[in-house]
């Protein structure tokens, strides 16, 4: 009999995985399955064009939903993994079912962070993960509405910034000192910060929130800790996102936040691997472990454990990258920005359109963050990859161009 692939987690990573092992020539049984009603579509633009109008769900779809049936992929929507029988290799259902597998692959991506915290029940507090959450979120920006955004990551500037598009009102709450604390540099956070500042967005750093209050349930401020309360009639919470690996920890994979995976996507059960969001890989550039939360590691991972399945060579480890557009600014990240020696900046930050490039103290680049630069950010994918040392002045120096830099 054909040997089964099972997935579990119809997202970018698993329906992406579905489709590389056809290309990869499986020509074994594939079942993708999925908890949610649609099947696996992008969740980029939930926080931008979807939010804004200008994005239909046929454009959100990953790929059409005929894909699936032609390339005998069966598709089970609304449909839970409840358990791993690794010892019986099958996967239990949520409505009872046993469904064997040869091969399993975890694709179960992430879950929004909640607040432990009073009000956080109260209708009208969002949260922004999946097509539902982004439906819920769009009712409530109605110009005029004053939306709270807890957590200034990118979820949550974007978020503000399609609520200003939208006529909204913004105001984001951050615990840190700065916006994109975790994920940018300081530079960067205070480049985003005034530039939402000059959209009208109001920022609060430095804040712990310590409630959500409410009027007959419904939620009407963010309590903050020196008491204030933010009035709003919406509050994202935005506070970052949970790796969903408690079918792998359940079933005794080893996970550390995140399924533990090597270069080939393969837990430390031979005949399961992991992918996506829900992960935690090597970063081989990096010399450590990392989650990576994109688009850009869902696919590179997926690709590499079809690879590793059919019996291909393994792909070369990718540079992480990672994009996000907030008004007219887009964002494009090359590697990882912390723990460099020297920042060194590549264009004219007051118009709005520079790389910073991440140096190491013997001069490697090791990340680019570039804001409506994509030269510099391809430029700066090949020159990470390649381990490339650079002086400040060539960086500097707008006559020496992009590819003279990467050569
Ligand atoms: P997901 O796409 O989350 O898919 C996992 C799926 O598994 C979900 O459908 C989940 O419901 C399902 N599932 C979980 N457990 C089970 C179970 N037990 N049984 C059945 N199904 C299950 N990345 C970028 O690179 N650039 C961006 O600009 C960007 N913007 C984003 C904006 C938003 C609003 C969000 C939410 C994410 C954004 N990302 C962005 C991140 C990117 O979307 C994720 O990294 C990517 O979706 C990860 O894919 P995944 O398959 O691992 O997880």
């Amino acid at each position: 009999m054909d040997q089964q692939i099972v997935i579990v987690g119809a997202g970018h990573a698993g329906g992406s995985a579905a489709a590389m092992l056809r290309q990869a020539g499986w020509t074994g049984g594939i079942t993708l399955i999925g908890d949610e009603p649609i099947p696996p579509y992008e969740r980029p633009p939930l926080s931008k064009a979807w939010l804004k109008g200008e994005a239909t769900a046929e454009s959100l779809a990953l790929r059409p939903a005929a894909f699936y049936p032609d390339s005998g992929i069966a598709l089970r929507l609304e449909t839970t993994v409840s358990a791993i029988d690794r010892a019986g290799k099958a996967v239990m259902l949520s409505g009872g079912t046993r469904l064997p597998y040869d091969i399993l692959i975890l694709a179960t991506g992430a879950r929004a962070r909640r607040l432990p915290i009073p009000g956080s029940d109260l209708q009208g507090v969002l949260e922004l993960r999946s097509a539902a959450d982004a439906d819920a979120l769009k009712a409530a920006l109605r110009p005029g509405a004053r939306l709270a955004v807890i957590g200034g990551g990118y979820i949550g500037l974007e978020v503000a910034a399609s609520a200003r598009a939208l006529g909204a009102e913004a105001v984001i709450v951050e615990r840190e000192s700065r916006v994109l604390a975790r994920v940018a540099c300081p530079l960067l956070s205070q480049f985003f910060h005034d530039f939402h500042v000059r959209q009208g967005v109001a920022i609060e750093t430095g804040v712990q929130v310590e409630a959500l209050t409410g009027t007959r349930g419904m939620v009407s401020g963010v309590r903050v800790g020196d008491g204030r309360v933010v009035a709003c009639d919406a509050a994202l919470v935005g506070v970052g996102a949970i790796a969903n690996d408690d079918l792998a920890r359940e079933a005794g994979l080893a996970c550390a936040n995140g399924i533990v995976v090597d270069l080939a996507a393969r837990t430390d059960d031979p005949a399961i691997y992991a992918i996506g969001d829900c992960t935690v890989r090597p970063l081989p550039l990096y010399g450590r472990t990392g989650r990576l939360e994109s688009v850009p590691n869902a696919l590179e991972q997926a690709k590499q454990a079809a690879h590793a399945i059919c019996g291909k060579p393994a792909p070369a480890p990718e540079v992480p990258w990672f994009w996000s557009d907030q008004y007219d600014l887009r964002l494009q990240i090359a590697g990882i920005p912390f723990d460099t020696a020297e920042i060194v900046v590549r264009g004219d930050v007051s118009a709005g359109k520079f790389a910073l490039f991440h140096l190491t103290d013997t001069g490697v680049v090791q990340a680019v963050e570039a804001v409506n630069a994509s030269m510099e950010f391809m430029g700066g994918r090949r020159i990470i990859a390649r381990r490339k040392a650079l002086t400040r002045a060539r960086i500097e120096d707008l006559s020496v161009s992009m590819q003279q830099l990467a050569a």
